[in-house]
């Protein structure tokens, strides 16, 4: 049997790590099979369907990498892949339960009914859950009297206005698309017994059912949209890695049973199973996301780091041609947990004017006499002869026992005249980068300003 896994978001907003999470899950259990990804579009819901929020779905899962391998753009045997444009078949599917005498008319909708008996849902992940949903769909809260009230139990699968119910196109679309493994939120969870009973009224074996629980807010709230970390797109503005965020979501819901956290994307395809799911909810530590991606940065090939900072470094008027730049970004990788923080920790290496941090420049002139320390500084370096990593700490060794001092206390000062700030990247591969002219000229430049 070849696996067959969908995606099946309704594009009625952004992609929510949510979606993101479960497209992914779906992915790596098709691409861990050798099995079929596909993108359904569930956009039976006209009236909040949008075009913007399928080009929002289709961008953030292609920035993230989750290709499909049937669907929209792509095209497939078992097509359309938008609900829209699928009319006809569920039409012919309402015909196969009209005629097997599983429908009735209510009211100009049209209701099957459901059967009175236990419906056991065998999921892979939550276990065994029983419902029958003739006694449980059988009453509901009125929220006018505040009271259960009499209700019909049979499942309403076509709208008095012609417009097909999520429960049905669902479970045809599942059958025809010959899907064998669903993977989805919890939160449906508890549609699932109206799903099987719909397929054994096709008489079809329904797919494996998996659902994955929900990702909670740090509060432990269901997390909304305007939750930090929320938003596909966003990870994208802010400056994650796409194999950093999939890695990220990967967590949420699944381990690989040992301490390994960080995974590329082909381990999490060699390594992600369904076993591995857990069956309790997950918290979302935005935090903990940041970390992921920074232990990805410092994974990254130079190409490909210079590539992704690209965008960052043009926004903070930082050349990515500029010859210094690769090994710019070698430095900013320690430092930085994003891509938008790169900037920040080299910009000073490109700057033309330094710009100076005040709380550092009273940090550094807290302790010394910081002309002395300059000028000796200058001294030192101007005397340098060997302009490699070893060489500068040498020299400036040499300009701190010239004037009594320990190598350690000129570091801050030169730091801060050199680079403008007590942080910010390594010092001594700073100098090298910059070169020996453009190091005496800022160690001077900041001696006329400190006066
Ligand atoms: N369109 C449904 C949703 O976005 C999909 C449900 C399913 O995966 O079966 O929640």
């Amino acid at each position: 049997m070849t696996v067959r896994t969908r995606f099946a978001p309704s594009p009625t907003g952004f992609l929510h790590i949510g979606g993101a999470r479960t497209a992914l899950y779906n992915w790596l259990y098709a691409r861990h099979h050798g099995g079929t990804f596909i993108l359904r579009v569930e956009d039976t819901d006209a009236d909040r369907s949008t075009t913007e929020s399928m080009q929002i779905i289709l961008d953030g899962l292609k920035w993230l990498g989750l290709d499909w391998d049937e669907g929209p753009g792509v095209g497939g045997d078992y097509g359309p892949y938008f609900q829209s444009e699928r009319n006809e078949i569920y039409d012919r599917y309402l015909a196969k339960l009209e005629a097997s005498g599983h429908l009735y008319e209510d009211d100009g909708a049209i209701r099957f009914r459901v059967p009175d008996k236990m419906i056991t849902v065998s999921d892979a992940v939550c276990g065994e859950v029983s419902t029958n949903l003739k006694e449980q769909g059988s009453r509901r809260y009125d929220a006018e009297t505040k009271k259960e009230v009499e209700a019909n139990p049979d499942i309403v699968i076509k709208r008095p206005n012609g417009g097909y119910i999520f429960h049905f196109v669902n479970v045809v679309d599942d059958i025809e698309m010959a899907i064998t493994h669903v993977i989805r939120g919890e939160d449906h969870l508890s549609n699932t017994p109206k799903h099987l009973a719909l397929f054994e009224a096709f008489g079809t074996t329904p797919p494996v059912y998996a659902h994955i629980p929900l990702n909670l807010n740090p509060s432990g709230t269901k997390m909304s949209k305007r939750d930090q970390g929320a938003l596909i797109h966003e990870y994208q503005e802010n400056g994650f890695l796409p194999a950093a965020v999939n890695n990220y979501m990967a967590l949420l819901g699944w381990s690989a049973k040992d301490d390994q956290e960080i995974f590329s994307l082909e381990e999490l395809k060699a390594r992600f199973d369904l076993p591995g799911v857990n069956s309790s909810n997950s918290k979302f530590d935005y935090d903990k996301c940041r970390w992921v991606n920074s232990e990805h940065l410092k994974h990254l090939s130079a190409a490909d780091l210079l590539t992704r900072a690209r965008p960052f470094l043009t926004r903070a008027g930082i050349e990515a041609s500029d010859v210094r730049a690769p090994a710019a970004l070698e430095l900013a990788r320690d430092r930085a947990q994003l891509l938008s923080e790169i900037p920040a920790v080299i910009a000073t290496i490109f700057a033309e004017t330094v710009t100076y941090d005040e709380v550092s420049v009273t940090k550094a002139r807290e302790k010394n006499d910081l002309s002395q320390v300059i000028t000796a500084l200058a001294d030192g370096i101007t005397a340098a002869d060997d302009w490699t990593v070893d060489g500068i700490k040498a020299a400036i060794n040499e300009a701190a026992t010239g004037i009594g001092m320990k190598m350690g206390a000129l570091m801050l000062p030169c730091r801060v005249a050199v680079m403008g700030s007590s942080t910010g990247a390594d010092l001594v591969p700073v100098l090298v980068l910059l070169g020996k002219d453009e190091v005496v000229k800022r160690l001077n430049g900041f001696a006329a300003m400190i006066g």
